[in-house]
């Protein structure tokens, strides 16, 4: 499958992401995981977004295009991708398209995953990752914490709260995610790939993307 999804900080992009690459080994590519990444290995990249992010700002469209275009490059990306968190603003989806256009690839579908306020608040403020650049399993003190306190189930480095998780940093994402990201939703809808989701339960969510996906197959077929 060749899905974007959209959706504010903690509406379980990642989560629901990893659920549907399960499906049909269609890679997860998550921008926010790759400039973390690049972050912790001390890359010049990774020092030129370090700041934005760690203030909740948005990386600049340039950096993110420039990294986006590398990896839609890779050949793994051949058998399907679900891009988590980007794009993120209007300017990255009109360069995504003309990227696209230029690979020959085309969209599936845009799942754009809604959440009360509230869930997205819990959410965030209970959410901790594995600070291993390679890993970043994510868990939540509440409803999925790690067997031992503080240490990944999958590598055993650090389970800690992100920087970017502070209460002041989750008010300016959620800011930025309203001004700049929300208007894709109605960007995607004029285009016609637009599903909307109800994104309270992951479970929920991935059976009503595979509900979708199967219609599709089946009027591709008529
Ligand atoms: P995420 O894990 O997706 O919430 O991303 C964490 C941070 O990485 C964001 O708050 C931004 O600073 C940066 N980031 C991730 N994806 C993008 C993107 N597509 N455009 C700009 N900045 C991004």
């Amino acid at each position: 499958m060749k899905l974007i999804l959209l959706g504010a900080p903690g509406a379980g992009k990642g989560t629901i992401a990893k659920l549907l690459s399960e499906v049909d080994g269609s890679v997860q590519i998550s921008t926010g995981d790759i400039l973390r990444g690049e972050v912790e290995a001390g890359s010049e990249l990774g020092a030129r977004a370090r700041g934005y992010m760690q203030r909740g700002e948005l990386v600049p469209d340039e950096l993110i295009m420039e990294m986006m275009e590398g990896r839609l490059r890779r050949p793994d990306c051949a058998a399907g991708f679900l891009l988590d968190g980007f794009p993120r603003t209007i300017p990255q989806a009109e360069a995504l398209a003309q990227l696209l256009q230029k690979l020959g690839i085309a969209l599936d579908m845009v799942v754009n995953l809604e959440a009360p306020r509230e869930v997205i608040l819990e959410r965030l403020t209970t959410r901790r990752t594995c600070e291993n650049p390679d890993c970043q399993a994510i868990y939540n003190i509440r409803s999925k914490p790690p067997r031992v306190e503080g240490v990944c189930d999958r590598c055993g480095g650090a389970v800690v709260q992100r920087a970017d998780e502070s209460e002041e940093a989750i008010t300016q994402r959620l800011e930025t995610y309203m001004e700049k990201t929300a208007p894709l939703a109605d960007y995607y809808l004029k285009q016609g790939l637009l599903l909307r989701v109800d994104a309270t339960s992951s479970e929920k969510a991935v059976a009503a993307v595979r509900e979708r996906l199967r219609s599709l197959l089946e009027r591709s077929k008529q």
